[in-house]
C-alpha cells in the first residue's frame, strides 16, 4: 500500500499534452501541485490538435464528443464549468448511415428512429424498444467499472466490477449480441458499426461494447464550435489559469529511473527536470519503447508488447473546399458493398481493399468558425491495416487518394470534389507512425478483454514505481470520454497519496 507523503507542493512532471495529460493537468494544478507539461509538439492537443490547410480549420483526430458529461465532470474538477469555454452543439439527427442501396438517418429521437427501422428494415422495429429496455442497465453497471482504478487484483476484484460481471457478454462479439434484438445483419451493422471507434471489427469486438450504441443513442453525440480541439485549447488554458506550465516544443527524451522509480524527466536539450510523480501521455506503446531505457520492464518490454494486439489505421484526406456543400449532414458513415470483406481486409488480411467503408464529416454546415466564409472543410477517415501490414504507404498515397475521391464520387451526394478542392492534406498511418503512434495503431491498444480492465495497462503503471499513465492506450480506453477519465484516475491517484 502506497503511503501517503508529504504535502508540500508537490511538482508533478507530465509527458504530452494531449487530452489525457491535459485532464490531469487540469485538475492536479487546481488541487493545488505544481505542475509541468512537456508536449513535444508546436500545439497542444496530440490527436485531437487543431490541422489547419490554408484557411481552413479541420480536427486531426476526433469528431464526434459522447458522454459529454464526463468532459464536464473533467471540467468541473478543476473548478470549472465547460460551457464556459466552450460553445456545444447537441447533434440530431446525429449521422447518416448510406448502404449501397439505401440510406438511414440515425436520431436519438426513439420514435423517428423506429421509423427510420421500419422504413429499411420492415418489422424489426420493436427491437429498438427492446435494446433500450436491456441496456440501460448494462450501461449503468459496466459504465461504473470503467470510471475504477485496476492498480491491483483486489481492485479488480472490487464490488462493482462483481455486479457487473452478471452484464459482460463473455465470447460473444458486439455483432453476434446485436442478434438479441435484429435479425438483419445491416441493422445490426447499423448499431455495430461504432466498434470502429476503438479501431475494431464488430465481428471480434467483444460484446462488451455495445454500450457504445446505447450511449450515442441515449445521451446523444455533440460538436464543439471551431472543432473539437478546442476542447484540448481550453484545458490548457484552464490548468494555465490554476497555476500549470505547459512547455511547448519540449520533446521528452526519456524517464530519469532509479531503483525502478520515476524521478523526472530528460528532455531533448539536456535539461532534467525532476518531479515527486510523473505522468505518461505519450502514445503508450510507443513511450515504453523510446522513454525508458532498454532492459528495465518486464511485462511491457519492446519484446512483449510485439505480441499484443493493436487497432487498425487509419487513410486521412482533409480537403478545403471552394463551396459548402449543405446536403451532407454533419457526419456521414458510408459502408463497402462488402462490408465483411472490407473488415477482413483491415483485420486480416492486412491489405487495400479496393471496395473501401469510410466516415465524412461536414463540420461547415454546423459551423461557420471552420472554413472562410461560403468555402467548406470536409474530412474524411478511412480505416486502413495498421503498420504490422508492411504497406508501401509513399507507393500506394497517390493511388488510394484517388480511389477514395471516386468512392466519394459515386457512393454520395457530393459528386466528384476534384474540381472544388482548393487546399489539401493527406495523413497515411506511416505518418502516425512518424507522429510517434505505435504501429500507426490510431486507437492504440486493441480493445479485446484480454487487454481491458485489470489487463490493460494500470493507471498507476504497474512497471515503474512513482509513474502513472492516462491517454488512450491505458485503462479505460481510447475514446475521449475514456481518456478523460483516464486523466481523472491518474489525479484522484495522486491525490490521495498527498491528500489533496
Ligand atoms: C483520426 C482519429 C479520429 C478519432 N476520432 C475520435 C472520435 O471521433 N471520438 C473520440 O472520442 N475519439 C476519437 N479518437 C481517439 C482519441 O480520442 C484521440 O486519439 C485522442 O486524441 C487520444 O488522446 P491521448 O490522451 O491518448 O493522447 P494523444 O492525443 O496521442 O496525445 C499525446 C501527446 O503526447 C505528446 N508526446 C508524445 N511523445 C512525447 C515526448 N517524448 N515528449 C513530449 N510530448 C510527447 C504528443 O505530441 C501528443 O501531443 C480519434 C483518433 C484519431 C487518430
Amino acid at each position: 500500500m502506497e503511503q501517503t507523503r508529504n504535502n508540500a507542493k508537490k511538482k508533478i512532471a507530465i509527458v504530452g499534452a494531449g487530452p489525457g495529460g491535459l485532464t490531469a493537468a487540469m485538475v492536479l494544478a487546481n488541487r493545488g501541485f505544481d505542475v509541468e507539461v512537456f508536449e513535444k509538439a508546436g500545439v497542444v492537443g496530440g490527436r485531437n490538435a487543431e490541422l489547419t490547410v490554408g484557411g481552413f480549420r479541420f480536427d486531426l483526430g476526433p469528431t464526434f464528443l459522447m458522454m459529454k458529461f464526463v468532459l464536464d465532470r473533467a471540467f468541473e474538477e478543476a473548478g470549472e464549468k465547460s460551457e464556459d469555454y466552450l460553445e456545444f452543439k447537441h447533434l440530431d439527427p446525429m449521422y447518416r448511415l448510406l448502404f449501397p442501396d439505401f440510406v438511414m438517418e440515425v436520431t436519438e429521437n426513439r420514435e423517428a428512429m423506429k421509423a427510420q427501422i421500419a422504413r429499411c428494415f420492415p418489422g424489426e422495429e420493436a427491437g429498438l424498444d427492446k435494446f433500450f429496455d436491456r441496456e440501460s442497465d448494462r450501461f449503468r453497471h459496466i459504465y461504473a467499472c470503467l470510471e475504477k482504478d485496476y492498480s491491483s487484483l483486489t481492485d479488480f476484484f472490487n464490488p462493482i466490477f462483481l455486479r457487473a460481471l452478471p452484464y459482460i457478454p463473455f465470447g460473444r462479439s458486439i455483432f453476434q449480441y446485436l442478434g438479441n434484438y435484429f435479425r438483419s445483419e445491416r441493422l445490426r451493422l447499423s448499431f455495430t458499426f461504432q466498434s470502429k471507434y476503438l479501431g475494431m471489427s464488430p465481428w471480434e469486438c467483444p460484446g462488451f461494447f455495445v454500450i457504445l450504441p446505447y450511449i450515442e443513442h441515449a445521451f446523444g453525440i455533440f460538436h464543439v464550435q471551431g472543432g473539437l480541439s478546442e476542447i484540448s485549447a481550453a484545458m490548457a488554458k484552464v490548468a494555465e489559469k490554476h497555476g500549470a506550465t505547459i512547455h511547448l516544443n519540449a520533446p521528452v527524451k526519456q524517464l530519469l529511473i532509479e531503483k525502478g522509480a520515476v524521478k523526472g524527466v530528460l528532455l531533448e536539450d539536456g535539461r532534467e527536470v525532476l518531479a515527486d510523480e510523473t505522468i505518461l501521455n505519450a502514445d503508450f506503446a510507443h513511450a515504453m519503447e523510446t522513454l525508458v531505457p532498454p532492459g528495465i520492464l518486464k511485462k511491457y518490454s519492446p519484446a512483449k508488447l510485439k505480441q499484443k494486439k493493436f487497432s487498425c489505421s487509419t487513410f486521412m484526406l482533409y480537403l478545403g473546399l471552394d463551396k459548402i456543400f449543405d446536403d451532407l449532414p454533419h457526419h456521414s458513415i458510408v459502408f463497402a458493398r462488402d462490408y465483411h470483406k472490407n473488415t477482413d481486409d483491415i483485420f486480416r488480411n492486412l491489405k487495400l481493399s479496393d471496395d473501401i467503408s469510410f466516415y465524412i464529416r461536414n463540420s461547415s454546415i454546423t459551423d461557420p468558425r471552420v472554413a472562410p466564409e461560403g468555402k467548406s472543410g470536409i474530412y474524411i477517415l478511412v480505416p486502413v491495416p495498421n503498420n504490422s501490414s508492411g504497406i508501401d504507404w509513399e507507393k500506394e498515397k497517390p493511388r488510394f487518394r484517388e480511389m477514395v475521391l471516386d468512392a466519394i464520387a459515386s457512393r454520395t451526394t457530393l459528386g466528384d470534389l476534384r474540381p472544388h478542392i482548393e487546399v489539401e492534406r493527406v495523413i497515411t498511418p506511416a505518418e502516425w507512425g512518424e507522429r510517434g503512434v505505435y504501429l500507426g495503431a490510431t486507437f492504440n491498444l486493441a480493445h479485446s478483454m484480454n487487454q481491458m480492465l485489470y489487463f490493460r495497462p494500470h493507471n498507476k503503471f504497474e512497471g515503474l514505481d512513482r509513474c502513472y499513465l492516462v491517454g488512450g492506450g491505458t485503462h479505460p480506453g481510447s475514446g475521449l470520454p475514456t481518456i478523460y477519465q483516464s486523466g481523472l484516475i491518474a489525479a484522484h491517484l495522486i491525490g490521495k497519496i498527498y491528500g489533496q
